[in-house]
């Protein structure tokens, strides 16, 4: 009995952090493409990976970092061509992958017709972010895992980010399935995001790579940088929140029933109907916020794809999850 518990403490301790060899590598990429967490090194801090072509991988990072909020995550992907497939690069953008990847920049552009990157990974926008990471386990991760990665910095949200494996552990200890590690992350500084997606090129955040090293390779000035909110994740600019950030249907929530003409967001089947042929999408029959989180950017799409005009929503726990979920409809509710 004694010999096993010590075992499994120590597994435990030694099934999270591994020295990232090729094996480790593998295994990371396997735990990936299963919808788990693998933290890893890039160029500028840790990442906190998971599949970005999965909702509920991608609800999972949320959920560990415990962000109040959903903000858009870099899908990190092994090279130019990769990302090709995931966004509408112009030329300009070409350009600064081609001299900047891989490297601390990432690019902001319109979704694909074959982007697989998720919509909760893209806060439900129609643009996605994409990076090609200078780091040889970051790259060997993503090429094994076959799919593009979402990661933001592998801390909990408002803390530092990490630039070491033990600085992962120390905020994320319990919540991320495998740390690679890779050693010290030697920039400490986030990627440079320049956005394709208005008229103009302009930089969404300031990062390692210098404005001016930016317009030189464009031959042209940038666009300002928006204004930005405290903490660690900048707001969006204007021109990239539109679209589908709010959906056209408006909502009414912490609804107990439906209103006639109204369709309705349920959570746990709380919502009551009258109507049988009201749409009802329930984000999670049975309760559990993290596949509510997976739903509900494509739930709020599938309401305008049915030209619903107005949403009953069922009232959602403000616990884990549920703080970024309600954070995200009180948005979606507020008059335009
Ligand atoms: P990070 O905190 O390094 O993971 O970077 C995430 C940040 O990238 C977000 O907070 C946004 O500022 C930016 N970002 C990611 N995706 C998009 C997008 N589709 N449109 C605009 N900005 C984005
Ligand atoms: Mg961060």
């Amino acid at each position: 009995m004694r010999r096993e518990s010590v075992m499994r403490s120590s597994d435990a301790a030694s099934a999270r952090v591994a020295f990232a060899d090729d094996a480790a590598i593998d295994r990371g990429a396997q735990i990936l493409r299963d919808g788990g967490l693998v933290a890893f090194p890039t160029e500028t801090v840790y990442g906190l990976g998971a599949d970005a072509s999965s909702s509920q991988a991608v609800a999972k990072i949320y959920q560990a970092k415990r962000r109040p909020s959903f903000n858009p995550l870099i899908a990190h992907v092994a090279c130019l061509e990769a990302a090709r497939r995931e966004a509408r690069l112009p030329s300009a953008a070409i350009k600064l992958a081609t001299k900047f990847w891989p490297g601390p920049l990432t690019l902001v552009a319109p979704a694909a017709e074959t982007c697989s990157v998720c919509d909760l990974a893209r806060a439900g926008l129609d643009s996605v972010a994409l990076r090609v990471p200078a780091n040889r386990v970051a790259l060997a991760l993503i090429r094994a895992a076959g799919r593009p990665i979402a990661a933001p910095s592998a801390n909990r949200s408002g803390h530092v980010s990490p630039v070491t494996a033990a600085h992962v552990v120390a905020d994320l200890d319990g919540r991320v399935d495998l740390v690679l590690d890779g050693g010290r992350a030697n920039m400490g500084l986030e990627s440079t995001i320049v956005s394709f997606v208005g008229e103009k090129p302009a930089i969404l955040r300031p990062g390692a790579i210098a404005r001016a090293e930016i317009a030189a390779a464009l031959g042209m000035e940038l666009g300002a940088a928006p204004e930005q909110e405290a903490g660690e994740a900048p707001i969006l600019a204007g021109g990239t929140a539109k679209s589908h950030d709010a959906p056209r249907a408006s909502l009414r929530l912490d609804a107990a029933e439906l209103r006639p003409g109204e369709a309705g967001l349920d959570f746990g089947g709380a919502l009551a109907a009258s109507d049988p042929s009201a749409v009802v999408l329930d984000l999670s029959p049975g309760g559990d916020l993290v596949e509510a989180a997976a739903n509900v950017f494509s739930f709020l799409r599938e309401f305008d794809a049915r030209g619903c005009a107005a949403v009953a929503v069922a009232p959602i726990p403000r616990h884990g999850l549920g703080e970024a979920i309600n954070d995200r409809l009180r948005r979606a509710a507020a008059p335009r």
